[in-house]
């Protein structure tokens, strides 16, 4: 899963559209869940006649949804808070949502006084009354519990992408990676209703969005609460059968819970994207047992043999911790031959950062940052390699592509393939936007595919 990026999920609205100058501007930090996150709480203050504006300045609520997934993430949440900290002499109510919320609680008030709204995302089904409590003047509102078996269902959600919709199916977390602040800034695992997910793809299709992804921090997981009792691969099947969607995509997959049946699915069901992100963190079973990752390295590459065997291409990628404590130089080169082994499509990679609340900030991080810099290094390096090599390998083929951007030279555009490839392409259509397109792979690069549409 992507993070520690930055977005400012902004709508072109001007401030006085909403009700008696009710304003909001809203910066997420992290990773999918969050952006998600972040769209149901604006669709949340759009139904209670808040308008959305781009910058703090035209704003009266200022709302940072957090990531504290590693240390550098929580630092810039504060760097922001310090900016912004005179905004609050105008009047301004200034909020912190999130994973950082939920970590440092009320400690936040503490340390920037300026901030009048502290909510974890376990919380959120209480934003209403933490509202109007705002509104009704009070300074200091917090939500922060986590034992909750609740999820975060709104009426309304404000969707970013025109095409392709997030959808949460399943909230928290209940593994219990030692180096994870998750189960503890997220709560603990709550599956949504089957009928209530189904729903709202329906929904989703008559608003003309194509693409669903579905979220969960272990996706796979998933157990329908209802009496349907839904398998993961039986929701995966019922959403690509809802008329209008045509890919489904599911993010992050827990190893331990990536059953055949989901493999069966995506060879049975087209629309099921080609594409599996399942993290492994370390090629060796020692450190993935410190990690408390709950398989070894052989298990892991089990489920790698399970989807290669597939009658259908499937793209793997995964994220990797590099100088988790402990780690050797020979389990380091465990990863780097596990990269061989499965040649990735592509992955996200992290140094070991210490976390607060987590089993393994009791250990020892005996790795130097700068030895951490260069197990990074060497990875990506070897990972480029990896993935120059692999997309070669797709020059002369023709993909399905659902097109996203549109760059600034003429006749260029961008888009995904179900393989989630971006994907450049010379094309003389006009109005692609949102349209499915076929494109003929003519060149590549390490991070990306070029190509020409076919018509
Ligand atoms: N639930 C997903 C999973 O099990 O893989 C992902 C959770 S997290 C949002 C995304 C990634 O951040 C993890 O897969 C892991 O590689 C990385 N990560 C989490 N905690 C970390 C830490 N303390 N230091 C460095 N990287 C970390
Ligand atoms: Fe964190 Fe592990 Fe849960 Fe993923 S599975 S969210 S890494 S505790």
């Amino acid at each position: 899963m992507r993070d520690a990026e930055v977005r400012n999920h902004s709508q072109r609205v001007p401030a006085q559209a909403g009700v008696a100058g009710k304003a909001f501007f809203l910066e997420t930090f992290g990773c999918q869940m969050n952006d998600h996150d972040s769209e149901k709480v604006a669709g949340l203050l759009l139904s209670r006649g808040y308008a959305q504006v781009e910058t703090p300045e035209a704003a009266s609520l200022i709302l940072y949804n957090t990531c504290s997934i590693r240390e550098k993430a929580a630092q810039k949440v504060f760097s922001r808070l310090g900016e912004y900290r005179a905004k609050q002499n105008d009047g301004k109510v200034i909020g912190v949502l999130g994973c950082v919320a939920q970590q440092e609680g009320e400690e936040i008030f503490k340390r920037a006084p300026w901030v009048s709204l502290v909510c974890g995302s376990a919380s959120y089904r209480k934003l209403p009354e933490m509202l109007a409590q705002l509104e009704a003047g009070d300074h200091r509102v917090t939500g922060l519990d986590t034992d909750t078996d609740e999820t975060f269902e709104t009426e309304v959600t404000r969707r970013d992408n025109p095409w392709r919709a997030y959808l949460t199916i399943i909230e928290g977390c209940d593994k219990a990676c030692s180096y994870c602040v998750v189960p503890y800034t997220r709560g603990p695992e709550r599956s949504r209703a089957s009928d209530a997910v189904l729903r709202e793809v329906r929904q989703l299709a008559e608003l003309g969005y194509s693409e669903v992804q579905l979220l969960g921090q272990t996706v796979n997981s998933y157990a329908d609460p209802t009496p349907r009792g839904m398998r993961f691969s039986e929701l995966l099947l019922a959403v690509a059968e809802v008329q209008g969607i045509r890919r489904v995509r599911f993010t992050t997959s827990h190893p331990s819970d990536f059953t055949s049946d989901i493999v069966e699915a995506i060879e049975s069901q087209p629309k099921i994207c080609d594409h599996v992100h399942l993290p492994v963190q370390s090629g060796s079973t020692k450190v993935l047992r410190a990690m408390q990752r709950t398989y070894s390295r052989d298990e892991y590459l089990e489920k790698i043999a399970m989807m290669r065997g597939a009658n259908r291409p499937i793209a793997i990628t995964t994220d990797i911790i590099v100088g988790f404590p402990g780690e050797t130089e020979s389990d380091f080169e465990e990863t780097l031959n596990l990269l061989e082994e499965v040649r990735y499509d592509s992955l996200f990679s992290f140094k070991y950062s210490p976390r607060p609340n987590t089993p393994s900030i009791a250990m020892d991080d005996t790795i130097h940052e700068q030895e951490k810099s260069r197990r990074l290094a060497v990875l990506q390096e070897k990972q480029r390699e990896i993935q120059s090599a692999r997309n070669e390998e797709l020059i002369g083929q023709a993909f399905e592509v659902l097109v996203s951007g549109k760059s600034r030279r003429e006749n260029q555009w961008a888009g995904y393939t179900t393989s989630h490839r971006m994907i450049n392409f010379a094309s003389q259509g006009k109005e692609l936007l949102g349209t499915y397109v076929k494109v003929r792979v003519t060149d590549s690069g390490p991070n990306n595919l070029v190509g020409r549409q076919e018509v």
